[in-house]
């Protein structure tokens, strides 16, 4: 760790998986007689995590040990906390294809992008899995669904990536875990809080962002841009939403914006953890947990995910998590305030179900202004307008 970082990377070094052009161009020839397989979205994703070294310190796709002990023990068999399994899915034809192959190739949008040396192939335990990463085996859950679909066998092995995905969008946000720290550094931010989203930013999200930066350096915004389930926010007018907020209510020189290329798995309580620690490689020092991350439906109790950093041994996560109540605007307090701040009731607050809000952005008409800034609230309506 150099004097001016914030804090080090998960494991102690920072994974850089991307090959020199030289590298790559001599791999991209040699994988013309490897077996190719073709990865969807979701390990898309991961696959560009783990080449910038979001996910620090995997070099490639869990083999079997890892994932048991992901599953069983929320460690990597080396000790480092871990919640989520980082794998590499097929099918069973799929796997018979790739047969013994020592080495495959990864291909996405007809592009060769990587290369894995095989580690061998194991079974899926879809059971285990479900349970431990999801809190259920219920197919109607979006992550347990995904991971259906994904496949009975996992492929595992070390990666090396000859090119990163194609899909370019958000390119100036498009920030790695070195190039955030970097940034981090120039601007001298010692603490920085990393603001984990896939909706857009309403007031009381603000206020929560802006209670964590009165006592730290620097916020990171640093909204999830993979896929999601088809009813979130599409990740382009989000952006749009953020940016103007940012334009008007953030003080420049304290809050940057970054896009965080991960698919969302709505494993609440382990994604949060698994939030945290990729955060802690992009360099923040604290975390914001707010009710129910990464949540969907009633599958998890609105503080799980913020009692669960209480199972790890002080400093082994390293990153420090700030939890967060909802918070609204009090008309008697006149501001925003949360449960433990303000005494009054609920008549006194502005408060509005996501169901109601989306509602009124369909009818064309703006929340509250204690509630959204009106010019978030123009852009959803003009996108909502644009979908018919
Ligand atoms: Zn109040």
């Amino acid at each position: 760790m150099t004097e001016h970082e914030t804090i080090a990377p998960h494991g102690g070094k920072l994974v850089d998986l991307r090959m020199a052009p030289a590298e790559a161009d001599r791999a991209r020839e040699e994988a013309e007689h490897l077996p190719k397989v073709d990865i969807g979205p979701r390990e898309l994703s991961d696959l560009e995590m783990m080449a910038v070294g979001a996910l620090s310190p995997l070099t490639g796709f869990m083999a079997e040990r890892d994932y048991r002990s992901v599953l069983d023990e929320m460690h990597l068999t080396n000790g480092l906390a871990w919640t989520i399994p980082v794998t590499l899915s097929m099918d069973e034809a799929g796997a018979k294809r790739i047969g013994g192959a020592s080495r495959i190739a990864l291909v996405a949008d007809g592009r060769t992008i990587a290369v894995v040396e095989v580690d061998g192939i194991y079974q899926r335990d879809h059971e285990r899995e479900a349970q431990s990463v999801f809190g259920t085996t219920d197919l109607e859950h979006p992550g347990v669904k995904a991971m259906h679909d994904a496949g009975d066998y996992l492929v595992a092995g070390e990666v090396r990536v000859i090119e990163l995905p194609s899909h370019r969008a958000f390119g100036e946000y498009r920030m790695a875990p070195a190039e955030t720290r970097a940034t981090f550094s120039e601007r001298g931010w010692r603490t920085v809080v990393g603001f984990q989203t896939r909706n857009p930013v309403h007031r009381a999200h603000e206020y929560i962002q802006k209670c964590a930066l009165e006592i730290v350096d620097g916020l990171l915004l640093h909204p999830l841009v993979g896929e999601t389930k088809g009813d979130d926010v599409p990740a382009d007018v989000r952006m749009r939403c953020y940016q103007i907020l940012f334009a008007n209510y953030y003080p420049k020189d304290r809050a940057m914006m970054s896009v965080f290329p991960a698919a969302m798995r709505y494993a609440g309580p382990k994604e949060a953890i698994w939030h945290a620690i990729a955060r802690k490689n992009y360099g923040c020092t604290h975390f914001i947990v707010g009710r129910d991350h990464a949540g969907v439906g009633s599958y998890y109790g609105t503080y799980d995910a913020q009692k669960i950093f209480e199972q790890f041994e002080p400093g082994e996560l390293g990153i420090t998590p700030l939890k967060f109540e909802h918070s609204f605007w009090c008309n008697r307090c006149e501001g925003m305030a949360s449960p433990k701040t303000c005494p009054h009731g609920e008549e006194d607050r502005v408060s509005l179900s996501g169901t109601k809000v989306r509602e009124m952005l369909r009818a064309g008409q703006k929340p509250p202004p204690e509630f959204s800034r009106p010019e978030v609230a123009e852009v959803l309506i003009e996108a909502m307008a644009g979908q018919g």
